[in-house]
């Protein structure tokens, strides 16, 4: 049996090998491949990760040996040695998951430092500020992330030093202050941890190893994970590489760059640089990094050849590159590029540009927004005339687009808080960290007083989708008081702000909002997914105004409209209350007659909503008592309103109450029991398909759909109900009116007998919800109260609410459509259930045959850049 290879050498990979290598070192391994120049090293795989998982934790023998054998090459290729005390070779420990999670996993710089290899360094460089510098990074970097020591800890020892010294700038400490920060923080190891700081190279170096092993599963990678639905069993590989320093004066330094911006999608290069400092200086805001252009002034020669390096990176990738570059007196090195993260505005106009400029075709352009970013696009901004009227207070960098209006909170607990009240709530911080990712899922907008466009806020709001003014300098934030001042003015905890995330602008107080369009590029991709996709997009609404803003977004019909929301309105409550109570069939029918005219113009006002598309009806569903009283003050008002004693009324309520309501009296058993509830239904939708159709001359497609049938005979009954009393609305107004009688597949034996079904359907329409919830047999309502634990569980990876359960009600499903179209061959097939706009659910629909899927309005876009993907996918 071969040797398993758990270890890669840079030039032995590339970009193909992510899954392996990581995202990170697969690049790594691809630039080094195509000549680039990246310092020397190796990655630990994703497959060793794994296997220290099942190993309970602990490196094998044989993985050790792969290490240290791969350091020797390391060695042996750059001409120095690990623990050195003339010339030391020094790594970085950089962990690299398979999909990139920006901030969540620990980077270990300058390793193999030691009491000894730190006057080797100074030495071999010439350099002992510097040496002493790597140093004292190095120990706060390894007692973070191995040793698991604050970081508040060592901070207060620098700025003590720095303090004591009148030090304006971490470059102002001398090789005395620097040594003196040393021997403090190793005594804070000492006091923390009760050991020595690790003084051996080796040691070092697979305590590290098994720290980033570990990140992969702290709580932040978790929360990001879940957030980004990426597998637990990805696992992270571990990237070790040999450093160069841009921390040597002033003709080094180390920088990030977009190749284009990705805030906009601008053809224009993005980025920022810091001279004489070292890796996440640029990021962490401890001095202010220069805009990338201004490169071209400091070192013109490096500006030129990092110019050339991110065009080819980019044609290479043929994507955005998202690069990251350090500066050894004067030669750049590439540490890192990766498919940069972007607005959802920002990839769909470097999508369709990069067609524009012949790099990709329209196929692969659809292929590069995902489905669900563009929920971004369809947020409100605010309007125009109102922003012109509030004050503006201050001004910050655009990190992330959008807008956000709600109550500014100081830490991300209280914003988590605030939210589950219901409040709109903004983070302010001084500079987010990976901690604050909760209060950033809960908050509507963040606001940042430090940080850059690459800050930690901006990288994940944008990544999030989500408002975010960072770097707003003029703000001085309290968190410890939870207040923020700005010219002057004070705002506290609990006051409005207003974020606009695409001019950085803040305004003091509430703004209203307006409207997303679907324009330009983004009207342009939707149309090449509209060329490709085969599934047809309806869309679930009760109202005309829903109607119209789904139709505006591409819907191309109705794939569900609700009549019991309807029903609810305060003038028709009474009506239908009354309908509910009536004990005979003549009081039912006198409150039927009431409704008649309410329901008639809603299905008026959905029938010119929609034109000649499709319109789905489901006739009434839930259960009866949902619409009655429940405390005995109200039903002494209806009593009242109805005039119908109070103890009967009271006994009526009791009476309709059940023990298992999901399972009771509703659906399709209330036409069962009073058919004069659907007749009537019929007839307003009839009477209005007909008045339309009449009013301007267009061809209306009502279809009926009855909820709930479980059995062939409901539908058979139902039908003949429905037919009658259409054919006679339709005769008595000498109209001709085409109509369709369909059911939803909602009950299993719906789905097991769909055969039988299709005899009296001329449609299916799968309704998910229910048919998860009876398919499961748990409630939708209390559900939640375990869902939680059986994801933690893994039983679970997604909500099945959420997304569609393939193997046990998609079976199901398949099933039905196998047999319905046994019956009838041209049977026509949807989905409204709430899955609907799940783009893995999309593809399931797609897969198995569907013609349409139904979301709500705002999801539409999303189905239908889903519905494009599915049909590439399954070609
Ligand atoms: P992240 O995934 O958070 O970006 P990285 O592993 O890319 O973390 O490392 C963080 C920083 O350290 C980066 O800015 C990178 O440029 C720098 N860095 C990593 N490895 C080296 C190295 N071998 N030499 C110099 N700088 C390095
Ligand atoms: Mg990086
Ligand atoms: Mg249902």
């Amino acid at each position: 049996m071969g040797m398993k290879k758990y270890i890669y050498a840079f030039h032995e990979g590339n970009k193909e090998m992510k899954s392996l290598l990581g995202g990170k070192g697969a690049n790594l391994a691809e630039m080094t491949k195509i000549g680039l120049p990246v310092p020397p090293g190796f990655t630990v795989t994703t497959e060793a990760c794994n296997k220290y998982y099942e190993d309970d934790k602990k490196i094998s023998q044989e993985i050790i040996d792969e290490v240290f054998n791969n350091l020797h090459e390391l060695e042996e290729k750059i001409q120095k040695k690990f623990g050195d005390i003339e010339n030391p070779l020094l790594v970085s420990v950089r962990s690299g998951a398979v999909i990139s999670m920006p901030g969540m996993m620990d980077t270990i710089l300058n390793l193999g430092l030691n009491d000894e290899s730190v006057v080797g360094l100074a030495k071999a460089t010439g350099n002992e500020r510097f040496a002493y510098d790597s140093y004292r990074r190095f120990i706060q970097m390894f007692s973070d992330v191995v040793l698991n020591i604050q970081k508040y800890k060592f901070d207060h020892i620098l700025e003590k030093e720095k303090e004591l010294s009148k030090a304006q700038l971490d470059t102002d400490l001398t090789v005395e202050n620097l040594k003196n920060i040393i021997k403090e923080y190793k005594t804070i190891v000492k006091k923390e941890t009760r050991k020595e700081f690790p003084q051996g190279p080796k040691d070092q170096l697979l305590m590290a190893i098994e720290a980033v092993f570990d990140s992969w599963n702290n709580a932040r990678a978790i929360v990001y994970r879940e957030i980004n639905d990426i597998p637990s069993h990805y696992g992270t590989a571990v990237n070790v590489q040999s450093m160069v320093f841009g921390n040597m004066g002033d003709t080094s330094g180390t920088g990030v760059a977009f190749t284009r911006n990705p805030a906009t999608g601008e053809k224009k290069m993005f980025g920022e640089f810091l001279m004489n400092a070292q890796g996440e200086d640029v990021v962490a805001g401890i001095r202010t990094p220069q805009p990338i252009r201004e490169l071209k002034n400091t070192m013109p020669k490096v500006y030129e050849q990092f110019v050339n390096v991110a065009n080819l990176l980019e044609t290479h990738y043929k994507d955005m590159q998202d690069i990251e570059f350090t500066i050894e007196k004067g030669r750049l090195y590439l540490l890192q590029t990766r498919n940069g993260k972007r607005t959802a505005a920002a990839a769909i106009n470097v999508a369709v540009d990069m067609v524009g400029e012949g790099i990709i075709d329209k196929e692969v352009a659809v292929m590069r927004i995902e489905p669900t970013q563009l929920d971004q696009l369809l947020h409100p901004t605010f309007e125009k005339e109102a922003m012109e009227k509030i004050e503006k207070i201050t001004q910050g960098l655009p990190a992330s687009p959008g807008a956000a209006t709600g109550k500014i909170y100081f830490n991300a607990n209280d914003v988590v808080k605030a939210a589950n009240e219901g409040e709109r709530a903004i983070l302010v911080r001084l500079e987010t960290s990976p901690e604050d990712i909760e209060g950033m899922v809960s908050a509507q907008g963040i606001l940042t007083a430090r940080g850059g466009m690459t800050s930690h806020a901006a990288v994940v709001a944008r990544g999030m989708g989500k408002c975010c003014v960072a770097g707003c300098g003029e703000i001085k934030v309290d968190e410890m008081n939870k207040v923020f001042k700005v010219d002057g003015k004070i705002f506290k905890e609990g006051d409005y702000i207003s974020l606009d995330g695409n001019t950085g602008n803040v305004y003091g107080g509430k703004l209203p909002t307006k409207e997303p369009e679907l324009s330009g590029n983004f009207a342009k991709l939707m149309s090449w997914a509209d060329e490709i996709r085969t599934l047809k997009i309806r869309t679930n609404a009760d109202t005309p105004r829903d109607a119209l803003t789904a139709v505006k977004f591409g819907a191309e019909g109705i794939g569900l409209c609700r009549t019991e929301h309807m029903f609810f309105e305060e003038e028709r409550i009474p009506a239908v209350r009354q309908m509910i109570v009536a004990q005979n069939v003549e009081e039912r029918m006198e409150a039927l007659n009431k409704l008649l005219p309410f329901q008639k113009n809603d299905f008026v006002g959905i029938f010119k909503a929609m034109g000649e598309k499709p319109v789905t009806v489901r006739l009434l569903d839930p259960p009866l008592h949902e619409f009655l009283p429940n405390n005995d003050d109200d039903i002494k008002i209806l009593s009242e309103q109805i005039k119908v004693s109070y103890s009967t009324l009271k006994e009526i309520v009791e009476d309709l109450k059940e023990f298992n309501p999901m399972l009771g009296h509703r659906g399709c058993r209330l036409a069962i029991t009073y058919p004069e509830i659907y007749e009537m239904q019929v007839r307003a939708i009839i009477m209005a398909a007909i008045e339309v159709k009449k009013e301007e001359n267009i061809h209306i497609q009502p279809e009926i759909m009855v909820p709930l049938i479980g059995h062939e005979k409901e539908l058979k009954i139902i039908k003949e109900l429905i037919v009658k009393t259409a054919d006679k609305v339709i005769e008595e107004s000498s109209a001709d009116l085409v109509y369709k009688i369909g059911t939803m597949i909602e009950v299993p034996r719906a789905a097991l007998t769909a055969d039988d079904i299709a005899k009296h359907a001329e449609f299916f329409s799968f309704g998910t919800n229910d048919l998860t919830q009876m398919t499961y047999a748990f409630s939708r309502d209390d559900a939640g109260r375990f869902i939680g634990e059986y994801r933690k569980k893994e039983i679970f990876e997604k909500d099945p609410f959420q997304r569609l359960d393939q193997n046990g009600v998609g079976k199901l499903m398949e099933i039905a459509v196998q047999l319905g179209r046994k019956t009838r061959t041209n049977i026509k097939l949807g989905i409204c259930g709430e899955h609907g706009g799940d783009p893995e659910s999309i593809d399931f629909c797609h897969r198995i045959g569907l013609e349409y899927v139904s979301c709500s309005p705002y999801r539409v876009p999303i189905a239908r850049l889903a519905a494009a993907h599915s049909a590439i996918k399954n070609k």
